[in-house]
C-alpha cells in the first residue's frame, strides 16, 4: 500500500496539475457514522484522510497557500483543509486530529449560531430523526408525505424536506421550519455549533478563522445592504473573538452564479478580505481568482482511491474562473 501511494504521489507532483492548489471542504466530523448524514466523515475516516495529506501532499494554510499561488511560489501537492459552518465538533473531533497531525486548517462559521443556534437543516433533520409516528404529511404545507417507518425513509424525508425548503426566501424557511418543529413537538439538540471558548480555543492552537456570513443567507438572494451587513458583521465578530483581522471568506451554499454573484466579490474586496473560497469542485492554478477559489474533498474510504481522486480533481479547472471574469 505504501508504494503504491508513493507512486501516486509521484505521478501526481511531475505532472503540471501537480502545481495547483486543492483545496479540502469539510462541514463536521462526527464521532461515530451517523445514518442521517452518510456524507459526513467520522473521525477515525478523517482521521485517515489526514494521515494520506500529512504523508502525501503539502497542507499549508489557506492564507499562505493563495498567496504562494499568487506568487506563482506554490509547492507540488499543495492543499489546504476547511470546515464551514461552525460545528462543535470541528473543535472536539477535528482539532485534536489535525493538532496530532501537526496540519493546519480554516474554519468558516457562520457566526449567528454560535452559542446555542441551529442551522436550519440541522432541525430538520434533528426533527425528522425524532418524529414520533411511523408517517409524515406536509402536503399543506407543500412540503409532501413522507413514511418514517426506517432509518433510511427518515433520511430521504429530511432531504427532500430541506431540498424544499432550500431556496425559500429566509422568512418562508423559517415559518416552514416552525411549523415542522411545533407538528413534531419534541427537544431538540442545542449543542450542535460552537461557543465563543470553542472558537477561541481554534484560534489559540493557530487555526484560521475565515467568516461565513452571520445567518447563512444565499448572498445571491439578499439586497446589497444587507449583504454587507452579513459579511462585515460576522467578520467583526471573528476578529474580536479571535484578536486578528479577518481576511477570508466562504459563500454560503457556494455554487458559482447561483449563490452568489460578481456584487459579492466586490463587497469582500472592499470589506478587506483577500480571498474567498466556492463549493465549485476543482483546483485552483496560477492566476486564478482568488475570490472564487474551489474545493473539493474526495469521498473514498480506501487511500489510494483518496489521493487518486484529490491528484485527478487537481486536473479539473471547475466552473471558472480566471482573474477579471
Ligand atoms: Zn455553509
Amino acid at each position: 500500500m505504501k508504494t503504491l501511494l508513493r507512486a501516486i504521489e509521484k505521478a501526481w507532483g511531475l505532472s503540471r496539475r501537480g502545481r495547483k492548489l486543492s483545496i479540502l471542504i469539510y462541514h463536521r466530523v462526527l464521532p461515530e457514522p451517523d445514518p442521517m448524514r452518510p456524507a459526513e466523515p467520522d473521525a477515525r475516516l478523517f482521521d485517515n484522510q489526514m494521515e494520506i495529506l500529512a504523508q502525501h501532499t503539502r497542507v499549508l494554510p489557506l492564507p499562505e497557500a493563495v498567496a504562494r499561488l499568487q506568487a506563482g511560489a506554490l509547492p507540488p501537492r499543495a492543499t489546504a483543509v476547511t470546515f464551514d459552518d461552525g460545528y462543535a465538533d470541528n473543535h472536539l473531533h477535528a482539532l485534536p486530529i489535525l493538532r496530532r497531525h501537526g496540519l493546519p486548517a480554516t474554519f468558516f462559521i457562520a457566526t449567528g449560531y454560535l452559542n446555542g443556534g441551529r442551522m436550519f437543516n440541522d432541525t430538520v433533520i434533528e426533527a425528522v430523526r425524532r418524529a414520533p409516528g411511523e408517517t409524515l404529511d406536509l402536503r399543506d404545507r407543500g412540503l409532501g408525505y413522507h413514511r418514517l417507518d426506517g432509518v433510511e425513509e427518515r433520511r430521504g424525508a429530511a432531504e427532500s424536506i430541506i431540498r424544499a425548503i432550500k431556496y425559500l426566501t429566509p422568512q418562508v424557511r423559517d415559518a416552514s421550519i416552525e411549523d415542522l418543529t411545533e407538528r413534531i413537538g419534541v427537544p431538540l439538540p442545542d449543542d450542535l455549533m460552537m461557543t465563543d471558548g470553542q472558537v477561541r480555543g481554534l484560534c489559540d492552537a493557530g487555526m484560521t478563522v475565515g467568516a461565513h456570513t452571520v445567518s447563512h443567507p444565499i448572498l445571491a438572494q439578499v439586497d446589497e445592504k444587507q449583504a454587507r451587513w452579513e459579511i462585515g458583521e460576522s467578520a467583526e465578530r471573528l476578529r474580536s473573538l479571535c484578536g486578528v483581522p479577518v481576511e477570508s471568506f466562504a459563500y454560503p451554499n457556494g455554487k458559482p452564479g447561483r449563490d452568489y454573484t460578481d456584487r459579492d466579490r466586490a463587497l469582500l474586496r472592499r470589506a478587506g478580505f483577500r480571498l474567498a473560497v466556492s463549493t465549485s469542485p476543482g483546483a485552483a492554478g496560477h492566476g486564478w481568482d482568488p475570490f472564487q477559489l474551489p474545493r473539493f474533498t474526495p469521498w473514498d474510504r480506501a487511500p489510494w482511491r483518496f489521493l487518486t481522486r484529490l491528484a485527478l480533481n487537481s486536473g479539473h479547472d471547475g466552473v471558472l474562473a480566471r482573474s477579471g471574469q
